[in-house]
């Protein structure tokens, strides 16, 4: 018991900001030629403005989380194995399948988004994102945060902007960077689910719902395929299903709100960059939630080492720290990020 304890407390001691600085995801800038993407700023992906329909995002769907919202747990395929709940699953899946193809051929529902890639570097913790490869005028700044736990040697205290290079590092126009995001959407679902409700088919109504948000996911696997081919490295890419479900590919799409970038307030910067309420009709609301839910949003980062982590337990330093890049009182911060607080308020 008293170890446990002991250990726990162990686990609990942060470092300093400062600390977790000096260990940084060690990346080494002088041997690296960062891919420069076929084109910047933004494209949009809508039926009026490019040839995107439902039946393209099909073959990108995720299905096991589908099951999820069932309370069915398992994996897709091998799901319909399982001796106790296979039968439950697949029924499910082929009255799901009935509704999708039933969506897809009538456009029932409708695909809106956008993604863009721009010049960026980092300084310190932030991302700093320009409006040109002149890289003379900043756009926008994205925030992020470190991880301050305690790690064994050898280990690195990781934030997002470690995987973009260096403002620091530049002079050599071969460590110019680029940062990507995106934002998409499935229109048309709640609607839909209204009128089958109407109907008193319940049952519809639901698939609808958990169809438009797999189909939203299936965009955003979709469209960082877009674009890992626009910066080059995606156009030899040969990934089975299972492997690009998995996201075996190089880089990575982190979501605002997740572990790695828990603070849902860099969404509007995201969004007022991507101009995607215009160019994609999600309305971002004053909490940071998106409508129609069916929406997905989020960064790109090219680095071969760029990778999922969670921020985890933050000190109050790091809080003030964040608080005066933002230019924000350090209570909103801590409003935002109480889950992530080492310290009570
Ligand atoms: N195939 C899944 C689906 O269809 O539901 C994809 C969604 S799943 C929630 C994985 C996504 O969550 C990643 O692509 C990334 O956007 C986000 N994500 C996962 N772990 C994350 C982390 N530690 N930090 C930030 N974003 C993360």
């Amino acid at each position: 018991m008293r170890q446990e304890h002991a250990a726990k407390t162990r686990e609990k001691k942060l470092l300093t900001l400062e600390e977790a600085r000096a260990l940084r995801t060690p990346i080494d800038w002088s041997t690296y030629l960062p891919p420069k993407p076929e084109f910047l700023g933004v494209r949009i992906y809508a039926p009026e403005k490019t040839t995107i329909t439902l039946a393209d995002l099909v073959p990108f769907i995720d299905w096991s989380p589908f099951f999820h919202a069932w309370e069915l747990r398992g994996r897709y395929p091998a799901i319909f194995d399982d001796p106790k709940i296979g039968k439950q699953a697949r029924e499910l899946f082929d009255d799901a399948q009935e509704l999708l193809d039933r969506i897809v051929t009538n456009n029932l529902l409708v695909p809106r988004g956008v993604h863009a890639l721009w010049p960026a570097n980092s300084v310190g913790d932030d991302v700093d994102v320009y409006a040109d490869e002149a890289r003379s005028e900043k756009v926008a700044t994205f925030y992020f945060l470190r991880q301050q736990m305690q790690k064994p040697p050898g280990q690195a205290n990781h934030c997002l902007a470690d995987f973009i290079s260096p403002q620091s590092a530049m002079g050599n126009s071969q460590l110019a960077d680029y940062l990507g995001g995106f934002a998409v959407s499935i229109h048309g679902a709640d609607e839909l689910s209204e009128e089958f409700k109407y109907q008193h088919d319940d049952y519809n109504a639901i698939i609808t719902k958990a169809l438009a948000d797999r189909l939203a996911e299936a965009f955003a696997e979709y469209l960082h395929m877009q674009t890992r081919i626009a910066w080059g490295f995606g156009r030899d890419e040969q990934l089975s299903h299972a492997d690009l479900i998995r996201e075996k590919y190089r880089g990575i799409r982190p979501a605002a709100g997740y572990p790695a970038c828990p603070d849902h307030a860099e969404k509007r910067t995201l969004f007022d960059l991507l101009d995607a309420e215009k160019n994609t009709g999600i309305k971002l609301t004053e909490s940071f939630a998106m409508h129609p839910g069916a929406s997905v949003s989020g960064l790109y980062f090219s680095h071969p080492d760029a990778k999922y982590f969670g921020v985890g337990q933050i000190g109050r330093d790091q809080v003030v720290d964040y608080a005066t890049r933002r230019r924000e009182p350090i209570a909103a911060v801590e409003k935002r990020l109480a889950p992530n607080l080492d310290y009570s308020v």
